[in-house]
């Protein structure tokens, strides 16, 4: 593991109602993503849309001059739970919207099967814009375009964070983590539970991933369970 990020897999700890509130409560906020620096992070967006409009027009990488479009992100901009993938592929990349295509659809039906809305999550990808041929972003382009996952991540505020393959687990747990070791387990940083499972593109191109894929997503859905449960019990408290 990095020697950057000596506490990044901390004691998973199941955290009482009352310390939940006083996380939910917390003002202080430190980068989430390794290797960021909080003032390339675009501290000072704290609204949605301003970030929104912002990236949409970035031009900081060598994939802007490639793509149709810039892909920010899709789903409910107060989601607890945030799915990050790779990249834009070529329908997303036509559609403007993140996994639209073929995984994306695949990714659809784990999502139903986990009891998943699509409207109730929120998607973004690590690079926004599509690299030419669906090659692997480089590690200079990821480098720019994370500070934007960071502020996404920052201003959605979810609960949950689940890494689709390996390169948003790199991105989001640890550089040099594999997926193969890493995916199915949970990790909590800033109070934020996250799991990486394979990226859906790498089911469709080796079924036997499928299976593990099932019982990460069935650790998601009942940690998600979990959390809508507290978080109503905290209103209900909360409510006298
Ligand atoms: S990939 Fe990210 S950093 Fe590069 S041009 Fe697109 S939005 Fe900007």
């Amino acid at each position: 593991m990095s020697n950057e990020q000596p506490r990044l897999f901390g004691k998973l700890e199941e955290p009482s109602v009352e310390s939940y509130q006083i996380e939910r409560l917390e003002k202080a906020y430190v980068s989430f993503l390794p290797g960021i620096k909080m003032e390339e992070s675009f501290q000072d967006i704290e609204d949605y849309q301003d970030l929104h409009d912002l990236v949409i027009e970035c031009q900081r990488c060598r994939l802007r001059s490639s793509c149709q479009q810039v892909v920010f992100g899709d789903g409910n901009i107060h989601a607890d739970i945030l799915f990050i993938g790779e990249g834009p592929g070529q329908d997303e990349d036509r559609q403007g919207i993140p996994f639209v295509g073929r995984a994306g659809q695949l990714l659809n039906k784990i999502l139903a099967a986990a009891e998943f809305e699509r409207q109730e999550i929120y998607i973004a990808n690590v690079v926004k814009c599509r690299p030419p041929g669906n090659r692997l972003p480089s590690p200079d382009e990821v480098k720019e375009c994370r500070n934007y996952l960071e502020a996404q991540i920052r201003i959605i505020k979810p609960r949950i964070v689940v890494c689709l393959g390996s390169l948003a687990c790199q991105t989001v747990i640890d550089p040099k983590a594999k997926i193969s070791l890493t995916r199915g387990k949970w990790f909590i940083r800033n109070g934020v539970k996250i799991m990486a499972s394979y990226h859906p593109a790498a089911l469709l191109r080796n079924e036997s991933y499928k299976r593990p894929t099932w019982e990460d997503f069935k650790l998601i859905r009942d940690e998600y369970k979990s959390l809508k449960a507290r978080q109503m019990r905290c209103d209900d408290a909360y409510n006298g």
